[in-house]
């Protein structure tokens, strides 16, 4: 799929830089096409016309009954089908959760994506509109914070990502400590980014989900023996060099009753964590997805907090949003529709 930066270069080939640097601002302003492109020469405006201003579409959208969340249907190219979702936080700035992938290969069993497999992985242009889809959505207000959780592992799809976040840091107001990528823990990735001076240091997040090997392998199932001291010596590694008052880790946890929220995973984790140092822990309440698990009841969510309270680990519980739309964390997923009988 060819980029809009790569389709502008094949059709004005040898336009100086500041073109493309003046297109690219267009497209983030309140320009709604090509034609409100008043920066840009009128003969070069219709020329552009031939390139998608947008390269996701909505097909449909849902609003939770207490307004506070907003999920979207979008098509894109190949008529492929993602979700994007929009929330409102308790200080009533929106934060927006975007999607990095069409479906998700790494089959986490608590996770309805994983349920669809990998169709492909989106484009940066597909990643960045889904921030310009919202912004013309909610045209008044601001969007304070962005998290790559949607479908799909931003890690999988690791330059894409990059250059997405490079585009959102340069265009919008967004500092890199409102942009959170979350990633199910592809080592190999996450040592690029300790030396890949491209990479921008928003906020990283984990998918932990357990400090205990064998429990971590029965949920996560891309987990492999060593994960564990693996992630361990390559968070040391990359707290010493990113780290500091304001750039920590975080450890993403799901709360499945019986699997993986007794005391004894609290402890684990706690062991863990304090081994690695400034890392946070974010519960997750887990999210109906189908019948394998069940959430944690709200009394064992408590006492996991207060379990790694006492050994000083730093863990808050994230709200639960959307969820009567299926739009909350682990939700997102897009069900090919049954072949149409006459
Ligand atoms: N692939 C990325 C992004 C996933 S979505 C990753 O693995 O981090 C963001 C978070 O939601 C992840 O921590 C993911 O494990 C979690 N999640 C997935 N399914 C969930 C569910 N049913 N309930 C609660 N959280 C879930």
């Amino acid at each position: 799929m060819t980029s809009r930066r790569e389709q502008f270069e094949t059709l004005f080939p040898g336009e100086p830089a500041f073109r493309w640097n003046q297109i690219e601002e267009g497209l983030f302003s309140s320009a709604k096409n090509w034609s409100e492109l008043m920066t840009i020469p009128a003969g070069m405006r219709e020329r552009l016309s031939v390139i998608p201003w947008m390269s996701v579409e909505l097909v449909q959208m849902q609003v939770s009954g207490n307004g506070d969340t907003h999920k979207a249907l979008l098509r894109v190219e190949g008529d492929k089908q993602i979700e994007t979702v929009l929330m409102k936080n308790p200080r009533g700035a929106w934060t927006i959760c975007v999607s990095s992938q069409v479906g998700c290969a790494m089959r986490c069993g608590f996770c309805a994506t994983g349920k669809m497999g990998l169709t492909r992985s989106l484009t940066a242009d597909e990643i960045v509109d889904q921030y310009r889809f919202w912004k013309h959505f909610k045209i008044a207000e601001r969007i304070s914070n962005i998290v790559y959780m949607g479908m799909g592992e931003p890690l999988a799809n690791y330059e894409a990502v990059k250059e997405s976040l490079n585009t959102l840091l340069a265009r919008t107001d967004l500092g890199k400590t409102r942009i959170t990528v979350s990633t199910v823990g592809v080592l190999p990735r996450l040592e690029q980014i300790l030396t890949d001076r491209g990479w921008p240091h928003v906020r990283l997040a984990v998918s932990l989900h357990s400090a205990i090997e064998q429990t971590r392998k029965l949920i996560v199932p891309t987990s492999y023996d060593d994960f564990l001291p693996k992630l361990e010596n390559w968070a040391k590694r990359y707290l010493a060099q990113f780290g500091n008052r304001r750039h920590h880790l975080t450890f993403e946890y799901v709360m499945l009753k019986c699997v993986n929220d007794t005391p004894a995973h609290a402890r684990a984790l706690a062991l863990f964590v304090n081994r690695i140092g400034h890392v946070r822990v974010n519960l997750i309440p887990y999210n109906l997805t189908g019948v394998a698990f069940e959430r944690s009841p709200d009394a064992a969510i408590d006492a996991f907090l207060a379990e790694l309270d006492d050994r000083g680990v730093v863990a808050t519980r994230r709200r639960t949003m959307g969820s009567d739309i299926a739009a909350a964390c682990g939700q997102l997923i897009v069900l090919t529709p049954l072949p149409q009988t006459a």
